[in-house]
């Protein structure tokens, strides 16, 4: 482990001219001049190419419960290898990981250097570890660190797991599908109002990806973050669910999380209430709907969506998987439980 400069030449990208380049990795397709930043803070131009200024350069590494991601339905109770790096091409004035996620590479320089065969070989020496997270800042900005330490992990017959905020063209996200096996993909709003405002992007771009990842039979989770007065309108939320149900389908998981002031954002944190009315709505159309940030609630157990027998309970991280058996059916019921990966 040591301090380094080490940069990828970037995939995803155009030259305009001899000096200009345009990155289509993600909706953004920033244009950029000679040794300028994207948006994201990590891809520069340097003299008439596209470097990824983050490749092998880690902010945060630790074993964590998949739990925490947060997956539900993806190789529950056990662990992952997760890392990050810094940056991120969205602009959220709530983000809670502000400190590495609105850093660019030049004011953040005390980054880790860890190799791709350094990752892989951490990841295989810990007993019990599934495989990869890529996770904390926005893993898609670090596209070939990422797609090269997960073709290994592949090799290697563990799993890769993205949290990510969505907003990645089509192209590299189905370059990425046959070796990432499961998504947790940010819903913040479902206005283009929201998305504009708070976040500095567009909704319609996340959609897509949403529509894409069901498409290729991926497993995805989708975590919407409620922030009061911004996103919790009821009306707006059914049609987020409508939405959620009609194209990706009544056993979608998703994950409201409660919300608390950070980085811009001095609204108050999302009443239990709020958070509990929404999960009623939400509830009515889709079986797999969960609390995040409300220590001791009921809505994290997972029940049979088909004679509601309590299959998987949690407790923070403690997970209990006691009415699944191993072949996924339910014990009580004896049917197969949809979308959950044992
Ligand atoms: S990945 Fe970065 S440089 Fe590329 S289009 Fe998105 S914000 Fe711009
Ligand atoms: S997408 Fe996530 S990491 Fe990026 S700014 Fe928004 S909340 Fe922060």
């Amino acid at each position: 482990m040591s301090l380094t400069t080490d940069m990828k030449t970037a995939l995803f990208y155009q030259k305009l001219d001899d000096s200009k380049v345009r990155c289509f990795l993600c909706p953004h397709n920033c244009i950029l001049t000679n040794n300028k930043l994207g948006i994201c803070g990590v891809r520069r131009n340097r003299s008439g190419d596209l470097y990824n200024e983050t490749y092998e350069k880690v902010s945060s590494i630790h074993f964590d419960p998949i739990e925490k991601k947060p997956l539900y339905h993806f190789l529950p109770g056990k662990i992952i290898l997760s890392i990050g790096s810094i940056g991120c091409n969205l602009k959220c004035s709530f983000c809670q990981n502000c400190e590495i996620s609105q850093a660019t590479v030049d004011d953040f320089r005390w980054l880790n250097h860890y190799s791709v065969e350094e990752i892989v070989d951490i990841a295989t020496d810990k007993a019990g570890n599934t495989g990869l997270s890529y996770t904390y800042n926005e893993p898609t900005i670090h596209y070939e660190y990422m797609l090269d330490i997960a073709t290994r992990i592949k090799e290697k017959k563990m799993y890769n797991t993205m949290v990510s905020n969505g907003y990645i063209n089509p192209e590299p996200l189905i370059k990425l599908m046959p070796v990432m096996d499961a998504f947790n993909i940010d819903l913040k709003a479902f206005t283009e109002d929201f998305y504009k405002k708070h976040s500095k992007a567009k909704l319609q771009p996340v959609l897509e990806t949403l529509k894409l990842l069901h498409q290729h039979g991926k497993h995805f989770e989708i975590t919407n973050l409620v922030i009061p007065t911004l996103n919790d309108d009821p009306l707006v939320f059914g049609k987020m669910i409508d939405w959620i149900c009609e194209e990706l389908g009544e056993f979608t998981v998703l994950h409201l999380s409660r919300y608390f002031p950070h980085y811009k954002m001095n609204i108050s944190s999302t009443p239990v209430s709020t958070l509990e009315r929404l999960y009623n709505i939400a509830r009515e159309k889709l079986h797999y709907v969960y609390l995040g940030n409300v220590a001791g609630s009921e809505g994290q157990n997972t029940y049979c969506p088909f004679c509601h027998h309590l299959l998987i309970s949690r407790f923070g991280y403690n997970t209990s998987i006691t009415g699944l058996g191993v072949d996924g059916k339910c014990k009580k019921c004896g049917l197969l439980v949809p979308n959950i990966v044992l």
